[in-house]
């Protein structure tokens, strides 16, 4: 930015600088206060099979509740957790929570978003099963989200982690699937079990022909290779009908319902009590 700015503008720049550094400070102090006391909450968001009937599981997402700005979405904090190094503390917060809210309700999977900061850290496996051992819930209704970049920073440490987490017996889902850099090869490369086509082909459904043709080919490609194919994103009957038609294997997005609180998830889909309120 300082560049765009020129030469002149070396003052205004240092201010406006020193602002965003303080700023990101606060920022970010504000955020290890929120992973310490625990204010990063976990909201569910369904997932159907492709008819639209049936629940299989749910997407759990990261929530900030700050104190005073209200809930903060992850794209505002993730990132920053990234380069902080907060992510790990965080994430694991994230998959605890998940897998204790997945634990009591049998048959249904949980997905969970694994940055690819936490997946470089060779520890990373051992996490995931002592947060299996905690909360006892079986590792094939588990399933780690990871995007593409993960496979490309470092593919051969990422073959090792992914291999050594499916060793576990957990399920490994391809996140955003068609906008990153992976080439084809990384598909057949890489232990993968499911697909989840980034929801921004879905959105350009509304807009033309040419999407439709590019799901087309991403859904046959997945179901060739062996894949579940999930589509997120969904948004209208529409969608659906088409996704459905095309051979995706289940469906997410607003059309079905959008992520809320576990307690919310739990009223409306009618699953089992938690194990405390059943004892008492
Ligand atoms: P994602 O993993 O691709 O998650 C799906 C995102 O799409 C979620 O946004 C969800 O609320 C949104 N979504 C679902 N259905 C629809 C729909 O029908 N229409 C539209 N417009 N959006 C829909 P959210 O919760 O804001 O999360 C954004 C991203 O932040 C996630 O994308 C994921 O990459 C990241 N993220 C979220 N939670 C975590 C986490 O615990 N750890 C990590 N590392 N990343 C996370
Ligand atoms: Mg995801
Ligand atoms: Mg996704
Ligand atoms: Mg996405």
């Amino acid at each position: 930015a300082a560049k765009e700015r020129g030469r002149g503008c070396a003052i205004a720049y240092d201010v406006e600088m020193d602002k965003d550094v303080a700023q990101r400070r606060f920022f970010e102090r504000e955020l290890r206060g929120a992973v310490l006391t625990g204010e990063i909450d976990v909201h569910l968001q369904p997932i159907l099979t492709a008819d639209g009937e049936t629940l299989v599981g749910m997407e759990a997402l990261a929530r900030w509740n700050h104190s005073y700005r209200g809930a903060i979405m992850p794209g505002e904090f993730i990132r920053l957790a990234e380069e902080t190094g907060l992510i790990h503390q965080l994430g694991n917060i994230v998959l605890q929570r998940a897998c204790r809210a997945a634990a009591r309700w049998p048959g249904l999977f949980i997905s969970v978003n694994v940055s690819p900061v936490q997946m470089r850290r060779p520890d990373f496996p051992d996490v995931v099963m002592a947060v299996l051992g905690e909360t006892g819930l079986e590792p094939g209704r588990l399933v780690l989200e990871v995007t593409e970049s993960v496979m490309i920073d470092d593919p051969e440490k990422a073959l090792v982690a992914l291999r050594s987490i499916r060793d576990l017996g957990v399920q490994i889902a391809l996140d955003d699937f068609g906008t990153g850099f992976s080439s084809l090869s990384y598909l057949r490369k890489f232990p993968i079990d499911k697909l989840k086509v980034d929801r921004s082909f879905v959105l350009d459904l509304d807009k033309g022909a040419e999407a439709a043709t590019i799901l087309h080919c991403v859904i046959n490609l997945g179901r060739a290779l062996g894949l579940r194919v999930i589509a997120e994103g969904v948004e209208t009957v529409e969608h659906a009908r088409f996704l459905r038609a095309a051979g995706c294997h289940e469906m997410q997005g607003y059309l079905f319902g959008r992520p809320m609180p576990v307690t919310e998830f739990e009223a409306i889909y009618g699953l089992a009590p938690a194990p405390e309120r059943a004892v008492a």
